[in-house]
């Protein structure tokens, strides 16, 4: 929780402000624009409103932090970090071996289609308590220096360093706050999220005094103890995504978001956390799309793929949200002539980055040229495929109707 004062609230973002901050989309590539359709942004996004409510005034990170606009030109001027060849890796650094694996690997596949086009890599576990930071003694237990660890961190990253996330279990402090989730510094490209506001064995420890806000009522819960814990990781697994995708965004050098309703607006609590979506606004993705490169459609069908993996409740409605929106610009660049059955990447600049290798399987030579072998020719036949999931969508669409 933050200690300044309350400051009077900016004025937000006009629709035609929010639409001039996406900068010029007409030379995008046809597969591009169509992500960018005012038509479409209309439907599927909302403009950022402050929460009404009694109190909303006294907690919202907008009464209380100057967020001010940052157009596409402007991002770009103020010299984002580039992702080069040599420089693409984003690292997650777990610090506490009782982390567990299964949550670090979610965290790993989650990260790797949101940053579609990135190299994410999970590193060795290590141990915060090599690392020499300051540790503070608190009523309810310890708190890590979240300065300490990202500036103790960036000497150890390696070379080819983009992000270097570490992820600690221990509650992190911040010079003004009385406590972060995650943080990140676009400088050095370090950050640092734990995962102990979120853990309902640590919030345990604390007492009335030490909490200034009320984590949301448990839900209804089965009294079957298993259920109850895979409840509780589900949701501490949810939450822990939304702070990663979060503080990695800004190592791209992405400051808070004033446009949308967005992953990349402030949040002063728990509670206004929890209210963001887990998606990134037209704007914040036209930027993070302009220093990736990533195709925009491909990224949206690998996320909708990570999320149905992870079959996990909290994300029904991100999911419908994502699937909902795949179905939106498909279904344009199906009008457009921009539909690709198969997968291609379109950067916008050509970045120096790995080429993306594909499996390619070798096809038998028919004994004879000319001459299909019968096994051939069943194989050929599209019955039996294993459909992409752009197939199964329109495969879908035609049932509907
Ligand atoms: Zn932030
Ligand atoms: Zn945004």
């Amino acid at each position: 929780m933050e200690s300044c004062s309350v400051k009077p609230l900016k004025r937000l973002p006009t629709k035609k402000e929010c639409i001039k901050s996406l900068g010029d989309i007409s030379k995008l590539p046809k597969r591009l624009q169509i992500c960018f359709e005012e038509e479409d942004i209309d439907q599927q996004f909302i403009r950022k409103k402050p929460f009404s409510g009694p109190d909303c005034d006294t907690y919202e990170w907008i009464y209380r932090h100057d967020t001010p606009q940052q157009t596409l030109a402007e991002y770009h001027a103020d010299g984002p970090n580039k992702v080069y060849s040599n420089q693409c890796k984003v690292y997650l650094k777990p610090q506490d071996e009782k982390i567990p694996e299964y949550f670090l690997t979610c965290c790993f596949k989650y990260a790797k289609a949101f940053f579609h086009g990135m190299h994410v890599q999970l590193l060795p576990c290590g141990d915060w308590k090599n690392l020499d930071i300051k540790v503070y003694e608190k009523s309810y237990g310890i708190q890590l220096d979240s300065s300490d660890i990202m500036e103790k961190t960036f000497y150890k990253k390696p070379k080819d360093t983009y992000t270097y996330m570490n992820i600690v279990r221990d509650d992190l402090s911040r010079k003004g706050f009385g406590y972060v989730i995650g943080v990140s510094n676009f400088k050095s490209n370090t950050g640092v999220f734990s995962t102990a506001r979120y853990d309902p064995e640590w919030r345990k420890c604390l007492s009335p005094g030490d909490d200034d806000e009320e984590d949301e009522k448990e839900e209804e819960i089965s009294y079957e103890s298993l259920v109850h814990k895979q409840n509780q990781f589900n949701r501490l697994l949810f939450r822990s995504l939304k702070v990663l995708a979060h503080e990695i965004t800004h190592t791209f050098c992405m400051p808070h978001c004033p446009y949308y309703e967005c992953l990349m607006n402030g949040s002063n609590t728990i509670i206004e956390g929890k209210r963001k979506p887990m998606y990134l606004c037209p704007v914040c993705l036209r930027k993070m799309q302009s220093v990736i490169g990533f195709d925009i459609i491909e990224r949206y069908q690998k996320i909708v793929e990570v999320i149905e993996e992870l079959e996990n409740p909290f994300f029904e409605d991100t999911l419908a949200w994502y699937k909902e929106r795949l179905e939106q610009v498909e279904n344009r660049a199906f009008k457009e002539g921009a539909y690709k059955p198969y997968r291609i990447v379109h950067p916008e600049v050509p970045l120096p980055m790995k080429k993306v290798v594909r499996t390619v399987v070798k096809k038998k030579k028919p004994a004879r040229p000319g001459l299909m072998p019968k096994e051939e020719v069943k194989k050929s036949n599209t019955k039996g495929k294993k459909l992409t999931a752009i197939q199964r969508l329109i495969m879908e669409k035609k049932n509907k109707k």
